[in-house]
């Protein structure tokens, strides 16, 4: 797994994994987060770079309220969707802010 891409987050590393479409994911068959082993599986079909990112952002939203021990929000999918379709609208119509992320690390 070494060559996989990761996102970290609150502590912890999140390889990401293309992974086809599997009849047994709930997440409308686009993407899928195991916070044990963290990995976060995405659709490699999908249709465009802005929904490889909401995808993305929504499985490490599940992760955020699985961390804050919140599974009410961690289980209500429309908030997810809200929020992460709303950080990634953010992200890309300001990237100025977020261009220079490498100055903003800890390490
Ligand atoms: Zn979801």
């Amino acid at each position: 797994m070494a060559s996989t891409p990761v996102i970290k987050l609150g502590g912890r590393t999140f390889h990401i994994i293309d992974t086809p479409r599997d009849k047994d994911t709930t997440e409308q068959d686009v993407g899928m987060i195991d916070y044990d082993r963290e990995y976060i599986y995405i659709n490699p079909e999908m249709q465009s770079n802005s929904s490889w990112f909401i995808t993305l952002l929504h499985e490490l939203l599940h992760y955020v309220f699985y961390a804050c021990a919140r599974n009410d929000l961690r289980n209500d999918e429309a908030l997810v969707s809200a929020m992460s379709e709303s950080l990634y609208q953010i992200i890309k119509e300001n990237p100025e802010y977020f261009q220079h992320r490498e100055e903003y690390t800890d390490d």
